[in-house]
Formats: C-alpha cells, structure tokens, sequence
C-alpha cells in the first residue's frame, strides 16, 4: 500500500491520484468486495498515479468503474484506464454514452470554462472508450458487490445534470463525486462547488434533501476524501450555497473579475473569524476557481 492509498473499514480504500500536481485534490475510491469496484479514475495527468496506488494494493486489474459525473476531473483517464483494462465496464449517467466514445464535446465544453492550454497542462487530454463498455445508469439501480451488499446508483442533479452519487448501505458510505462541495485539507467545512451550465439550486437542494434522508455514516467526496458527520456538513453546504447566492446577487452591477475579487475578500474575511488557521484558509481559496463559480451563479440567476 504506498502513501497515496488510505484504507478504510469495510474494504474503502481512498486513493489520492494527485490533481493537478498537488496532494489531496481528488481522491478516487476503490471498494475490494467479491465484485470490486474502482469509483471515478480522475483527469487523464493523475492515471499513472492511479494505478500505482492500485498495484501497491496487489490490483493488477480493473473490470468495473463507476463515475459519478461527465466532468473532466471525475472522467478524463477514463481512456487510459480502458486501453490498460480492456474488460472494464463503465457505469455512468447514460449522457455517457453519447460522449465517452466521442469525447470532443466533452473537451469543448470544459474549455468553454478553463481554456484549452490550462485543460492540457492540469488535467492532459481525454481518450475515447468503446460504446460496447458503457453502461448507462437508472436512479436507484443496484451495482452488486457482494452478497449482501449492494452499491445504489441515485440520481442527483444541480451540480451537473448526468451526476450520480453511489450509496454504499451496508458501510453507510455516500459517494458523493461533486454534490456536496469542495472540502480540503485540513478544513472541515464544505465550500460550494457550483459550475455553468447546469448549477441549479433548487436541483441541487432537492438532491441534497433526498440524500439526508438516507442512514448515512461518511461521505466521500472527490474534493477531498471521506468525511464523518454526514448530516452536518449537508445543512452547513445548504447554508454556504445560499449565502454565495445571496453575496453575488448584491454585487450584480460588477463584471465577473471584480465579482470574483469581492467574493474571496469575503470569504477570506469570514474564514478569519471563524479562526481557520492561514494554511486552511489558502488551500480553499486558492483551489476555489471563483471565476467559475461566479459564471455558475449567475447562469443560474438569469434562468431563474
Ligand atoms: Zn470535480
């Protein structure tokens, strides 16, 4: 098991694939059952420390991925992982389909939003897979991993429209790809996450809604890792989403750049006094990526 790997009860191993060159920016989940299953590969630059994390468990091959949503960060090794492990099947919103064996749309759309030369240096190019290993999700369908136990499969918009989470009953573990927000080291409180085109609150919250009612333990999140207090953190992401809404509905005569500058002297203020150490507080604002969050927001005011 090398550094990169941390293992949890009830065969829950998170392995952290480096995004971006940096350490505890996305974490991949791998469950060791009868059935194993990998939970998302992260962008295509991270694939050579995926799978050496996954050989440092002994796994030396892949047949079932799931991912919880089409975006980049989550999908982009998806390729790489295929053209290693030729059996593997994808589980993804049926949007994937569509896109994964033609991933052009997919490149397009995010560099719509990060440009094309920042995509290639942080996250590197994404690779088609063969239709034939798709398949393509239902809300609510069951991923057997072993006997007794069973990975559901529950949709879950307003971060993205194709986003799935995947609830795990019998460890209590919500996979929770992007839904929740962006939680880093060694903060412990969600910071919304809330990209165009498809960041819709009312979605969102409805998603989130259904979510709490579920028994849950943990949540595993992409953006960073498994956390305990499941209940709290979804109330306190509730709350954050409205107060950014409401922050950047008050600043609606600014242009995006200036917005962007207003929200994290905001944020880096409230952070303050809360007393978050300057350490915690640099690591959330500087992965935050406002601009985007910005656009999100917005989009979402003018639709609604
Ligand atoms: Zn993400």
């Amino acid at each position: 098991m090398n550094t990169d790997v941390t293992k949890f009860d009830n065969g829950i191993f998170q392995i952290d694939v480096h995004m971006e060159g940096k350490t505890e920016r996305m974490s991949c989940y791998y469950i060791d059952s009868s059935e194993p299953i990998l939970i998302e590969v992260g962008p295509s630059n991270s694939f050579p420390y995926l799978i050496s994390a996954l050989e440092s468990l002994g796994i030396n091959n892949i047949k079932r991925t799931a991912i919880t949503h089409l975006h980049l960060d989550h999908v982009g090794g998806i390729g790489h992982l295929n053209e290693k492990y030729k059996d593997n099947f994808v589980y993804v919103h049926e949007l994937g389909i569509k896109h994964l064996p033609n991933p052009e749309r997919l490149w397009r759309a995010v560099s719509d939003v990060y440009t094309e030369e920042w995509l290639k240096k942080n996250w590197g190019e994404i690779k088609p897979i063969p239709i034939e290993n798709i398949k393509s999700l239902n809300d609510g369908a069951d991923i057997k991993l072993d006997i007794n136990r069973n990975l559901k499969a529950l949709y879950s918009p307003g971060h993205a429209k194709h986003h799935y989470t995947f609830y795990d009953e019998y460890s209590g573990t919500l996979f929770m790809g992007d839904t929740l927000g962006l939680i880093y080291p060694h903060g412990d409180f969600v910071q919304p996450n809330l990209p165009p085109p498809d960041f819709n609150k009312e979605t969102l919250f409805q998603t989130l809604d259904r979510l709490e009612n579920l028994e849950i333990n943990q949540l595993a999140i992409a953006h960073f890792g498994i956390h305990k207090k499941p209940y709290q953190l979804i109330t306190e992401a509730k709350e954050s989403i409205e107060n950014w809404i409401m922050f950047i509905k008050n600043i609606e005569h600014m242009s995006d750049d200036e917005a962007s500058n207003e929200l994290v002297q905001w944020l880096t203020k409230n952070y303050k006094s809360l007393d978050i150490d300057n350490e915690t507080i640099i690591n959330y604002i500087g992965n935050g990526n406002f601009i985007m969050q910005i656009n999100g927001i917005r989009n979402y005011l003018t639709k609604n």
